[in-house]
């Protein structure tokens, strides 16, 4: 008996070295959102109000915050669907400021009044990011489908600008706007915002229509593209430009920047989902056997070191991802890009990324980000 009980106090200590801080903490507050767009991964119910569809409580926001601050909590990302119809959300907001986590918000930009701006700005160091898809309101309005939602997002930006904030602008890449780029950055300069980010749309939930190259971009078109935003457009903008293609493709000074953008955190983030659960990410309201157990219920403590598929991510990560992510150079950095992604789209989570496969396989993954040694016998 002595010996089985050394056993596993050396077990449980092995499994402590393993489990690193859980540094954020990803809140899905809503499974209903006011637009609907026609790219979004997550695919929310059409929600004006927010009172129709499960929001996440304020309790277990705050019980999920307090049991995860001695584990490392460093911050938060509150996401949605859309975040600001949660009907307490500047109660969420006045607990995240209590505990001075930074704080990070995707918002569409729509709800996002005065007040609600300056309820934001409380906190000491928030990032927010607002979705505009276009640099006309016909543009913008049909992909998120609803019209107005243009006019309402880039108000949205200004009073954030207003209050002191300057916000991220996103810009979802697709055939119906690409030719809106160097448009966009122009409108992200005019109101004032920090940088805009050029975001791949991923064949995940109502994206999953945009792979075929005909309302998406081709695989092709998207890596030229970023090239000349990262070089061409960049140089021409005091703004930042983030280009959120994989880490293989990005030029060297980019990847020692540190920009995290493109790399997958599951080694530091845990998703909490709108119905009350620990999930991987947002993408447990899609995938059940990526949720791990209910806020409340089981402590975050239990689901961050002892959630079966978390510890075999840890132990597996990098070296188990499969096809060109095993021979990549970026592997230890980017992970495979997004295990959520991956695992969606086979249900397996060493699945290569969609985009970096593809690549390889039409001959424009760059040869200089892959391993030399005899990879061949192991893919
Ligand atoms: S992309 Fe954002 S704004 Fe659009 S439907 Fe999805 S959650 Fe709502
Ligand atoms: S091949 Fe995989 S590891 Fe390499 S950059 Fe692409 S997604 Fe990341």
């Amino acid at each position: 008996m002595p010996d089985q009980r050394i056993e596993r106090a050396e077990g449980s200590q092995r499994m402590s070295q393993m489990v690193p801080p859980l540094n954020q903490l990803y809140f899905y507050l809503t499974e209903g959102c006011n637009l609907a767009c026609r790219h979004c991964w997550l695919s929310p119910k059409l929600d004006p109000d927010g009172d129709q569809y499960p929001t996440l409580p304020v309790a277990l926001f705050e019980v999920a915050i307090k049991q995860a601050m001695p584990l490392g909590l460093s911050g938060v990302k509150l996401t949605g669907g859309e975040p600001l119809i949660h009907p307490k959300f500047c109660e969420l907001l006045e607990i995240v400021r209590l505990e001075d986590l930074q704080l990070n918000i995707e918002t569409n930009g729509t709800r996002c009044t005065p007040e609600v701006a300056a309820e934001i700005a409380k906190s000491s160091r928030p990032f927010v990011s607002v979705s505009l898809d276009g640099a006309d309101a016909g543009t913008h309005d049909w992909v998120r489908g609803v019209t107005g939602c243009f006019e309402e997002a880039r108000e949205g930006v200004r009073n954030l600008v207003a209050a002191d904030i300057r916000p991220q602008i996103i810009m979802s890449l697709m055939r119906c706007n690409v030719d809106q780029v160097e448009a966009v950055i122009q409108m992200a300069e005019r109101l004032g915002a920090r940088s805009v980010k050029f975001n791949v749309v991923q064949p995940t939930g109502r994206g999953e229509r945009f792979r075929d190259g005909t309302d998406g971009l081709r695989v092709t078109e998207l890596i030229e593209l970023g090239r000349r935003v990262e070089t061409e457009l960049a140089s021409d903008t005091q703004l930042e430009l983030i280009f959120d293609y994989p880490l293989a493709f990005r030029g060297l000074s980019r990847i020692a920047s540190g920009e995290g953008c493109g790399v997958c955190g599951i080694f530091g983030i845990l998703g909490v989902i709108a119905s009350g659960h620990y999930a991987l990410c947002g993408i447990g309201q899609q995938v059940p056997e990526l949720v791990f157990g209910r806020v409340g219920v089981d402590p975050v403590e239990q689901v961050w070191g002892e959630a079966p598929v978390l510890n075999e991510l840890r132990a597996g990560l990098p070296e188990r991802l499969e096809g060109v992510c095993r021979q990549c150079l970026m592997k230890y950095r980017c992970l495979g890009s997004c295990v959520a992604q991956n695992y969606y789209r086979s249900g397996r989570l060493w699945e290569p990324f969609w985009f970096c496969e593809e690549a390889e396989k039409l001959g424009l993954f760059p040869a200089s980000r892959l391993s030399n040694s005899p990879t061949g016998q192991q893919r």
